[in-house]
């Protein structure tokens, strides 16, 4: 596996790069987030509603179902006015994929799951090749189906799933190149985080497209975060994915914040202000808590990347967060502020959260 370094110092694996509107996947372009609409296909009022609340939070590519020619017309109507490209994620119909080109997508998601009609595919791929835009093979561990000589036989109950996946969609990835085509991106969704973090590792020796990443069907948090933190966040780690997409049972900018909290725990540096807060014990001299949530509150609209520290007392504060740009501790009647582990300054407690505030704003050039 081809290797480059990523700024938190993970070797990250080597891909090809593909370009979704203006954002680049792969090809050592910073992870993008991703998150999909969860509208009905014919309201495009709430659809558009859906991807303004998501631009505002920061993602960088939406999703939408195509499940009819509602979704087509939905499609095409808001993509007009997004800012961020739109992926057209299509199961089944060829011709609700072509629709979805002439009517504006960005890209393509295709499911080998469920699509196998060479010639229709020849001439998607076609058709995306005119418009410059990429396909994803998206396998999930639902439609994975063990075939004989190219025909679908009964799953054995002790099948490999991930094996299944990557063998189904490499093959549809050969099919693609076969057209000419090779604008592509991957994903190997299951729903458990074993098979899904398996089924990655193996394609990533197999192959050097960029990853699509997700765990499917994760459920209702808080279960969900934990099993896309472990599944995103293992692959992450061992320098595999170029986009993310955390699958919850939740509105759509509640992925997005998710993804990005995980970026942050693999070491990516992601736009906003990070709050870290120690979890309190019995020398806490102040409200930890309640400092940590008004401050996040107040600096909510920051782009710059900042690590903000809320520590409970003076003792362990300044040191345990000296990756921090700035920080507090509390101590009896008295609190400091800290700059990268340096006290600089002793503070009063009732102006604790204005002076992280000011000292932020000032970090990112805003006073
Ligand atoms: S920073 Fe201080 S108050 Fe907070 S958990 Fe550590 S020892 Fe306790």
């Amino acid at each position: 596996m081809a290797s480059m370094t990523h700024c938190s110092g993970i070797k990250r694996r080597l891909t090809r790069q593909v370009a979704i509107g203006p954002v680049k996947v792969g090809g050592g372009a910073p992870i993008s987030v991703q998150s999909m609409i969860k509208a009905r296909p014919e309201d495009r009022r709430e659809t558009a509603r859906q991807i303004r609340d998501l631009e505002a939070v920061g993602c960088d590519i939406v999703r939408i179902a195509v499940p009819n020619m509602d979704a087509v017309r939905t499609l095409a109507a808001v993509r007009k006015k997004a800012r961020i490209p739109l992926e057209a994620d299509i199961h089944f119909s060829p011709q609700l994929a072509l629709a979805s080109i002439a009517a504006g997508a960005d890209a393509i998601r295709l499911n080998p799951g469920n699509m196998s009609d060479q010639v229709r595919i020849a001439e998607i791929c076609r058709r995306c090749r005119a418009r410059r835009i990429p396909i994803r093979v998206g396998m999930n561990s639902g439609s994975a189906v063990p075939r004989k000589g190219g025909v679908p036989v009964k799953r054995a109950r002790n099948a490999d799933t991930a094996a299944m996946m990557v063998r189904q969609a490499l093959a549809f990835c050969k099919m693609l190149e076969n057209c000419g085509f090779h604008a592509i991106m991957m994903s190997l969704k299951a729903a458990d985080v074993l098979s899904t973090v398996r089924a990655y590792r193996m394609a990533a020796e197999r192959c050097d497209y960029p990853f699509h990443l997700g765990v499917t069907a994760t459920g209702i948090p808080p279960d969900a975060v934990v099993k896309s933190a472990l599944g995103i966040g293992s692959l992450l780690l061992a320098g595999i994915g170029d986009t993310i997409r955390v699958s919850l049972t939740a509105p759509p900018i509640d992925e997005i914040k998710v993804a990005r909290s995980i970026l942050r725990a693999v070491g990516v540096r992601v736009p906003g202000v990070e709050v870290l807060a120690c979890p309190t014990c019995g020398r806490t001299e102040f409200d930890v808590a309640g400092v940590a949530r008004e401050v996040e509150n107040r600096l909510r609209g920051v782009k710059r990347p900042v690590r903000v520290a809320v520590m409970g007392c003076i003792v362990n504060g300044p040191g345990e967060a000296a990756e921090c740009d700035v920080g507090v501790a509390g101590g009896k009647g008295e609190s400091v502020l800290f700059k990268k582990g340096k006290v600089v300054k002793r503070l009063r407690p009732d102006a604790i959260v204005n002076t992280l505030v000011r000292e932020v704003r000032i970090l990112c050039g805003d006073d």
